[in-house]
């Protein structure tokens, strides 16, 4: 290493942000770093953040992580996608599963053929044509299918939920076996360098001091460095996501254990069941401006399947984002970086992105400008197109039981989102821009399931008669029944490969 190499590397924070920079970074950094992770017992964690996207196994994939351990060792569960409840009104529901719908036909997606039936009022519902939807409906999961690869078994597209709790700690064993330094104990106190306000040192309680060259900010809300040592600035999205409080509470499992997570829409906010081996997480995220905090909790607790085993845990939040992610010597990853609701489980993996870029610009002493605007310039465009995708499903609302749902639905919303609708409104079509997260379709069944109707199909359609097109879509249908028919329940899976220790 020459001596301009960063080589000193401090961790500050000890969440799941904290424990999966550490772990990645201990995989991924070849040797001559030193990795240290300073967190305080007395600062608790979140403690929340249990459901995930199915890019997290590629981070797993990266670390060598076996996933049945993983699952075990975490009372983890599988997840198809999320079950949508009276969110577009009253009564109804739809499904957002990942992995593929239907299957292509030519140049064309399958939804576009589905969307001429539908048009024509002869289409079954949307969930009928993916894996990733019909199986949740019957309990059912499976997984390892590439020896099946004309099944669309082998397209299913999964991700999990797990206790975050058990995940942090199952990310420290793995980062502390490979040499992170774990140091115990609460920051007082951040030093500056006098010459260019670069970070230099934290000071602990203790008077101990911890020197380093690149300083990772996983300190959650707090923000303790990006924020209050260099001042980084926030913007604040509450106008388009107004939620700003969650209310959390685990109850006892009931049977049977679905393979998804379901969010439940409520009169200032909407509910969130995550069914894990050992209990179910649920929590009430909501506006303040619109329900007080007491009339929250009475609609979670009311709303549980099981028995309550803690008490609820009030969380306040502020949806957006720092105005740079990388500020001086300084990467903010987590919380502390910025917050998106939980409506689509997407702060895990917006961690998981923060750490791949970190390492895809992994600093040099002279910390250029050019590449810290270039991490900034893609951390701002991931949150903005997950901001988007979120105020879809505010948007589109047609509930008329609260003023919440209403503002939803007036208010103004951002020109690239407008765009999206716009097109969709068309013909039916989406485009996806650059690296966005969601593809065509997640916004197809959300932009479906909220109610939004195209005007008329793609024209190429036509190309294929009537009868083509009917019989097409039916078999698919066949197929996708038949599949499900033949998968194990969710739990029969979980108990044969990788029921908890
Ligand atoms: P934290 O968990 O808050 O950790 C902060 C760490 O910093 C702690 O170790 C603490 O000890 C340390 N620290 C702070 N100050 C000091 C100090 N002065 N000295 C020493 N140490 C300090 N994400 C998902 O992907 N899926 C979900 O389903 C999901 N649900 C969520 C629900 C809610 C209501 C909320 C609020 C968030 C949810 N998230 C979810 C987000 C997810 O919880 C977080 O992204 C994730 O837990 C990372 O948190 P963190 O590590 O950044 O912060």
């Amino acid at each position: 290493m020459n001596g301009n190499c960063v080589r000193d590397v401090v961790i500050v924070g000890g969440g799941t942000a904290g424990w999966m920079t550490a772990a990645a970074l201990s995989r991924l950094l070849p040797g001559g770093y030193r990795l240290r992770l300073v967190e305080s017992d007395e600062i608790s964690t979140i403690g929340v953040g249990e459901a995930t996207i199915p890019n997290i196994r590629n981070y797993n994939h990266a670390l060598g992580i076996d996933e049945d351990d993983f699952i075990r060792n975490t009372q983890g569960t599988f997840k198809l996608g999320i079950e949508f409840v009276d969110w577009k009104n009253s009564g109804e529901s739809y499904f957002h599963g990942f992995g593929k719908i239907g299957r292509d036909l030519g140049a064309l997606k399958f939804y576009q053929y589905w969307l001429k039936l539908h048009q024509a009022g002869e289409a079954p519902d949307l969930g009928e044509f993916s894996i990733n939807t019909l199986a949740p409906r019957h309990a059912k999961f499976m997984r390892d299918v590439q020896s099946v690869p004309d099944s669309p078994v082998a397209d299913i597209g999964y991700a999990f939920h797990f206790d975050a709790g058990l995940y942090a700690r199952y990310l420290r064993r793995y980062s502390e076996a490979r040499g992170v330094v774990r140091i115990e104990g609460k920051i007082v106190a951040t030093c500056l360098r006098a010459e260019d306000g670069f970070i230099e040192a934290v000071v602990m309680e203790s008077g101990d001091r911890i020197a380093g060259d690149l300083f990772v900010d996983c300190s959650g809300m707090a923000g303790l460095l990006i924020e209050k040592a260099l001042h980084t600035g926030f913007e604040d999205w509450s106008h388009w996501l107004p939620c700003n409080h969650a209310i959390a509470v685990p109850c006892e499992s009931v049977d049977p254990l679905l393979p998804y997570t379901r969010s439940t829409a409520r009169a200032a906010g909407w509910q969130w069941r995550i069914p894990l081996q050992h209990r179910i997480g649920n929590g009430h995220v909501f506006s303040s401006d619109f329900m007080d905090p007491k009339t929250a909790e009475e609609i979670l607790m009311r709303n549980l399947d099981g028995k309550p085993l803690a008490s609820p845990r009030h969380i306040r939040f502020t949806t957006g984002k720092r105005k740079k992610g990388w500020n001086k010597n300084c990467v903010a990853i987590g919380l502390s970086g910025g917050f998106l609701e939980p409506l689509e489980s997407t702060s895990i993996h917006l961690i998981q992105t923060a750490i791949a870029r970190l390492v895809e610009f992994f600093p040099d002493k002279t910390f250029d400008r050019a590449e810290i605007d270039a991490f900034n310039a893609q951390v701002d465009f991931e949150y903005e197109s997950i901001r988007d995708f979120l105020i879809l499903h505010y948007k589109l609302n047609e509930r008329k039981d609260s003023a919440f749902w209403a503002y939803c639905r007036d208010m103004e919303i951002p020109v690239t989102l407008q765009g999206k609708i716009d097109l969709f409104q068309s013909h039916g079509r989406t485009v996806r821009t650059g690296e966005e997260l969601f593809t065509d379709v997640s916004w197809v069944q959300v932009m479906h399931g909220q109610g939004l109707r195209p005007r008329s199909y793609h024209p190429l359609v036509d190309q294929r008669s009537n009868d083509e097109v009917r019989k097409f879509v039916t078999d698919v249908q066949a197929v996708i029944r038949k599949c499900v028919d033949v998968m194990p329940t969710h739990a029969e899976f979980i108990r044969k490969h990788c029921a908890a220790l």
